[in-house]
């Protein structure tokens, strides 16, 4: 990139870069901003406002690595999701605002005081939201990777959010006791799905993303596992892809859920699915 002496030429330019690689042009303010640890008013307000040679030199570096493919969230290592803003990094999945609707059913189906669990919480973007907007409810998350553990660790204690308890498991391999809601975003990519080579999936954990040739392997453990760690009438609430509503309906059906409901996304395509288990004794649900 040629060098950029002011904020407005370093916008300039960047845009153009990204244009050019078919990346959004509007993501030079963000990554500008983020840079200079400025907000964007800052940009508008001093479109004059000269750049030391290592802030250009920094810039275009950032730029280079997003015409190159490298998630935004990646590069600024930040988030937002529901009220907060949290760190991020490889280990984890980026929030989706697909999730935010997936807490914002929790919120509504979990009784007061509610003993919640999240396996695979990633960076913790459920788990936390949920501790920030219900301080009663006592939350247990999950991960496989120690990695993604520390993150969300490290989020939590940025945000003082004191009623998450983290442990390391497989889904529920670590876990006993009882939950009044299981709440969860697992991997539901099918291994061949053409997405996994596109935009920022590309760059996220392949563990967060895929799950098996249908893409419904963690989903089939879950609601299969789930009953053992549910109280009864206990809510599972799981995120899926928008083709996989249906099949989820009838894994929970198999299991002998009652309740059985899916929900939209902003999108209008099938995004949640949920339902309660009551532990009654009946051939439709085996006793646990
Ligand atoms: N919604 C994500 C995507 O396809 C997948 C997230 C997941 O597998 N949990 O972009």
């Amino acid at each position: 990139m040629e060098t950029a002496h002011t904020v407005a030429q370093a916008l300039a330019t960047a845009r153009r870069r990204l244009t050019q690689a078919q990346q959004t042009p509007a993501e030079a303010d963000g990554l500008l901003a983020h840079q200079l640890q400025r907000d964007r008013t800052y940009l508008i307000a001093h479109p004059e406002a000269e750049l030391t040679p290592a802030q250009s030199a920094d810039y275009a570096h950032l730029i280079a690595q997003r015409c190159a493919g490298t998630p935004v969230a990646y590069l600024t290592g930040r988030r937002a999701f529901r009220n907060l803003v949290l760190q991020v990094n490889s280990h984890t999945l980026i929030p989706r605002p697909e999730t935010e609707h997936l807490v914002e059913q929790a919120l509504q189906l979990g009784p007061a005081n509610a003993s919640v669990l999240e396996p695979g919480t990633g960076s913790g973007a459920i788990a936390l939201a949920l501790a920030h907007e219900r301080p009663t409810w006592q939350i247990t998350a999950t991960d496989i990777s120690l990695d993604a553990l520390a993150l969300a660790q490290q989020n939590a204690a940025h945000h003082r959010l004191t009623t998450v308890r983290f442990v390391h498991s497989d889904w529920f391999t670590a876990l006993t006791g009882r939950y009044d809601l299981i709440i969860s975003n697992p991997p539901y990519v099918a291994t061949d799905d053409p997405h996994l080579t596109q935009g920022d999936l590309r760059y996220e954990p392949q563990i967060a993303l895929v799950a098996g040739p249908d893409g419904l392997a963690a989903i089939r453990h879950l609601t299969h596992q789930a009953p053992t760690y549910l109280q009864p009438g206990g809510w599972l609430l799981l995120e899926h892809g928008a083709t996989q509503g249906a099949a989820c309906r009838t894994l929970l059906q198999q299991r002998g859920f009652n309740d059985i409901r899916t929900w939209q996304d902003l999108a209008g395509l099938d995004r949640l699915s949920g339902a309660r288990f009551l532990h009654r004794t009946s051939s439709s649900s085996r006793l646990i």
